[in-house]
């Protein structure tokens, strides 16, 4: 099973600051499916007790202090720092990483960041989720906030499912073939989040060879990597379907051809969910085999039955 971290009061668990927690439902009740969640809580982890005073960032917001409050006498910065080092290991195993929104040690973006007069920014980055970013740059990483969204949760399990399989042909060993393969299968996938990193990906691959691979695979999964992380708008899957119903135009009936138009012009004006096109497609191009539409995961990116959750919660 893929292993995803997780704050570990995201999953019920009693850890906060005030003895409560955030319980995610769709952590808890759809994504603990298919993840195998790996819990952590910095706080707990370095010490702390439960309940514990609230911790709060003070200082530069691109660097921050964590402390208690307005008692700046204990600092729990490097604590925090040491925790995530001591735990590389089992963070260089996980596919991805679920953050509790706003935590001052694991909030991803926005997290209070206070001066010296007490006025606070909002734009810090908890500090175990920074050293985990520094740690592992490539690790999708989502708040729980953030999940809420179907779109951002879309794009979210989509990247640690490509992350998880770019993880195991380095285990299994890359090679030119492998990579090649790799990003044909994506290819649609990425057109439907990042036109500019599709097209700046192509060169990128069709250069790559044995003397250079090291080198410009990192290259290249940082960049799909973050090609991913831009949201599939309506359109760029409009484009995309539009671009596989192509592959159909000598193979069905005019009729069909014509209701599968009118299922993608639906759903990019809004009036279907992508799923309907999407159906359709999959069961036409199951009666006319397409061994290069068949290996692409724009169709299927994740189980399906996660695909349903995914928009329904
Ligand atoms: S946000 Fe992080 S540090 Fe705070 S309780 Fe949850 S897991 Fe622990």
């Amino acid at each position: 099973m893929i292993k995803v971290g997780i704050s570990h009061c995201l999953l019920g668990a009693p850890v906060r600051f005030d003895g409560g927690h955030k319980q995610n439902r769709f952590c808890k009740e759809s994504l603990a499916d298919y993840f195998q969640f790996v819990p952590l809580c910095p706080e707990v982890g370095i010490g702390m007790g439960t309940p514990r005073k609230t911790l709060r960032l003070v200082g530069d917001v691109d660097s921050p202090r964590a402390v208690f409050g307005h008692d700046t006498s204990q600092d729990f910065t490097d604590d925090l720092v040491h925790y995530a080092d001591k735990h590389l290991a089992q963070l260089q195993a996980m596919s991805g990483y679920v953050f509790c929104k706003g935590s001052p040690s694991c909030g991803t973006a926005r997290v209070k960041v206070y001066n010296a007069k007490g006025y606070a920014q909002k734009s810090g980055v908890g500090v175990f989720a920074a050293r985990v970013q520094q740690l592992m740059p490539l690790l999708p990483i989502e708040d729980d906030g953030r999940l809420n969204d179907p779109l951002l949760r879309d794009s979210f399990i989509k990247r640690v499912y490509i992350y998880h399989e770019w993880q195991q042909l380095l285990q299994d060993g890359l090679t030119v073939a492998k990579l090649q393969k790799f990003h044909a299968r994506h290819k649609l996938n990425l057109l439907s989040h990042c036109q500019k990193t599709y097209r700046h990906l192509g060169p990128i691959v069709a250069k790559i060879n044995k003397q250079n691979i090291a080198m410009e695979s990192e290259r290249y999964i940082h960049h799909l990597m973050m090609g991913f992380k831009k949201v599939a708008t309506r359109k760029n899957n409009a484009n995309v379907l539009m671009h596989l119903q192509g592959y159909l135009k000598h193979r069905l009936p005019t009729e069909d051809r014509q209701e599968l138009a009118q299922l993608i012009l639906d759903y990019r004006k809004g009036i279907l969910p992508l799923l309907s096109p999407l159906t359709l497609l999959k069961h036409h191009f199951k009666h006319n085999k397409d061994a290069y539409i068949e290996q692409q995961s724009f169709l299927d990116p994740y189980p399906k039955e996660l695909a349903i959750r995914v928009v329904m919660q």
